[in-house]
């Protein structure tokens, strides 16, 4: 096995975006990238080529219907994909499907053990639900990796692990009843932040009661704060010892994101990646995909994800 973490680059993920003035604008991908190389990891990362998600593989978790929808509007490239957050930018389609794609291809070198650790930086894109785009999100590439693990590959027991601010709802709602789908979500209470759910009585539905965690932290809320929720996330995590594990690394909850209230720093998203890489090796043969999320100030998203790949280069 290859131990170098695979971080994917590519312009057809970098095309992933909204354009001025959206927050989620398409140098997102480069601005990463800088950092990136900046911080001299040198042989510890290798590049991989973003791939293309197909048809069929974005509808493990999406509906034919809404799947043609977002081909006919992305042709159209005018109007709205929800109901006014997720613009139907001309080729978003195609965008979409490659952050999908990317994240399926970085499933596979990982489960055919060419690499234990892998990151996808404009992936996470985790309000999506099964037959609707929300919250700047259009296809959901966490849930049909999820999906995707257990029909390739036979994975049932996959952790869902999300720090973005807002609550990973598309991933959440789409698995609520789903005891295999291990979920954890520490997020801004949606008092305050978009889109208003993740209460901590929300632990699964039916069958899966018991097998969510959802941690609602307050307006302000620092590394301190998130250092004393994160011991309940190990302990869950180690009781459930899932098979592989997937991290949303959302930048969107550092202190200074124009459109949250968090006050985390990028120390958070470095220790909270470290711990899952143990946790990783202890009971998923090491593997995990980090997935870059949200995140709107430029310098947090840059030096919150590198954080989280030099964590994922440094830890053993
Ligand atoms: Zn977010």
């Amino acid at each position: 096995m290859n131990h170098k973490v695979l971080v994917y680059k590519g312009d057809a993920i970098a095309a992933y975006g909204f354009g001025d003035p959206h927050p989620f604008g398409t140098d997102r991908h480069d601005v990463f990238h800088a950092e990136l190389d900046s911080a001299g990891l040198g042989d510890g990362v290798e590049y991989g080529h973003p791939g293309v998600a197909r048809v069929d593989e974005l509808a493990l978790f999406h509906t034919a219907d809404y799947i043609d929808k977002v081909s006919r509007m992305s042709a159209l490239g005018k109007g709205w994909l929800d109901d006014g957050d997720t613009p139907a930018m001309p080729g978003i389609y195609d965008a979409a499907a490659a952050v999908a794609g990317t994240v399926l291809r970085a499933v596979d070198e990982i489960m055919h053990g060419n690499h234990k650790r892998a990151f996808v930086p404009i992936a996470g894109l985790h309000h999506a639900g099964r037959e609707h785009a929300a919250g700047f999100c259009v296809f959901n590439d966490c849930g049909i990796a999820i999906e995707y693990l257990r029909q390739q590959y036979g994975v049932q027991r996959v952790a869902y692990v999300d720090i973005d601010a807002h609550h990973g709802d598309g991933v959440f709602y789409s698995f609520e009843d789903d005891p295999d789908l291990l979920l954890v979500d520490i997020h801004e209470d949606g008092r305050f932040l978009y889109p208003g759910t993740g209460a901590e009585t929300e632990t699964g539905s039916g069958g899966a009661r018991g097998t969510k965690l959802n941690i609602a932290l307050a307006p302000g809320a620092d590394d301190a704060d998130f250092t004393v929720v994160w011991r309940r996330v190990e302990q869950y995590l180690e009781s459930m010892r899932p098979e592989f594990i997937i991290l949303q690394c959302g930048a969107d909850s550092l202190e200074g994101d124009p459109i949250t209230h968090l006050a985390l720093s990028e120390e958070a998203h470095a220790s909270a990646a470290a711990s899952l890489c143990r946790i990783a090796e202890a009971h998923a043969d090491g593997r995990i995909i980090g997935t870059g999320g949200g995140g709107y100030n430029r310098r947090n998203l840059a030096r919150a994800w590198t954080r989280v790949v030099q964590s994922f280069v440094e830890t053993h």
